[in-house]
């Protein structure tokens, strides 16, 4: 069933490649990004280049105003078959003991609650008890949400234990209304993201960690994805599958 699929923070990393490769599924992309308009254009321009359909949107996952205008505009592009739960952020390395509660507040709400939010919105589009004709759900985990991360980024780790149950829960809430909900969980994935937490370097440090001895790329982390999304996964629901090299 082709129609259009969200996916947040897709304009770099994991996104930006699981929007290629749901363009070249059949769906037209809804490209969200916060505030890297270039590189969500540059995704629409590959997708277009590919003979694909997709279109740049901005939107904050931590805005709950955002999101709704987000999915508005996706239902302008056709109707919603699926999303991906992307956007997500780290923050600098730090205690607990030194976390304050802005911080620890906006690791939630732009990791937890967006997911949330977006995931509200894609069933009261996509699930059969609301007229709809079903779809699939992708939330990013992260292999933090088995380690905790302690010394490094325990709220964030907190942040992805969440996607995990909420996962599991929304996976048996919509089961038999035609929305399979799970999630990936990453390990040492080669994105940018750990530049953006002040360890441009962690993919180097941690790959010996890694029982496989190297990182992942993000079209790794979204074949995984783009299966999930896809009717081969037709009998999976609330799965959490790890993508970490062993890890
Ligand atoms: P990334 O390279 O840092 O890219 C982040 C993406 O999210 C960008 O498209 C960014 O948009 C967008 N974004 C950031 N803050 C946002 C917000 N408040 N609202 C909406 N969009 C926002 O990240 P990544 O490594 O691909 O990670 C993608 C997901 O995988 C995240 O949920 C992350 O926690 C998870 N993950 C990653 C790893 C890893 O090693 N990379 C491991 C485990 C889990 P702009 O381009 O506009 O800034």
């Amino acid at each position: 069933m082709s129609g259009v699929v969200v996916i947040t923070g897709a304009s770099r990393g994991i996104g930006a490649a699981c929007a290629l490769l749901a363009a070249r599924a059949g769906h037209a992309v809804a490209v969200g990004y916060v505030s890297n308009a270039a590189a969500a254009r540059r995704v629409v321009e590959a997708i277009a280049a590919e003979g694909g359909s997709a279109r740049a949107i901005r939107v904050d996952v931590g805005s709950a105003g955002d999101i709704k205008a987000l999915f508005a505009a996706a239902d302008a592009m056709g109707p919603l078959v699926g999303l991906v739960n992307n956007a997500g952020i780290v923050g600098p390395r730090a205690r607990v003991d030194q976390i304050d509660a802005g911080r620890l507040e906006r690791m939630l709400r732009v990791n937890v609650t967006g997911s949330f939010l977006c995931a509200s919105e894609a069933v009261r589009r996509m699930s059969t008890r609301h007229g709809g004709k079903g779809g699939a759900i992708v939330n990013l985990s992260s292999a933090a949400a088995k380690i905790g991360a302690g010394g490094q980024y325990v709220d964030y780790a907190a942040a992805k234990g969440a996607i995990d149950s909420f996962t599991l829960g929304l996976a048996r809430e919509v089961a038999d209304e035609g929305i399979r909900v799970n999630a990936v969980r990453p390990g040492i994935i080669d994105t940018e993201i750990h530049a953006s937490g002040g360890e441009p370097d962690r993919v180097a440090q941690m790959r010996d960690a890694v029982p496989m001895k190297r990182e992942g790329s993000a079209e790794e982390v979204a074949n995984a994805i783009a299966w999930l999304l896809s009717e081969k996964a037709s009998y999976v629901t609330g799965a959490i599958l790890d993508v970490t090299g062993g890890r």
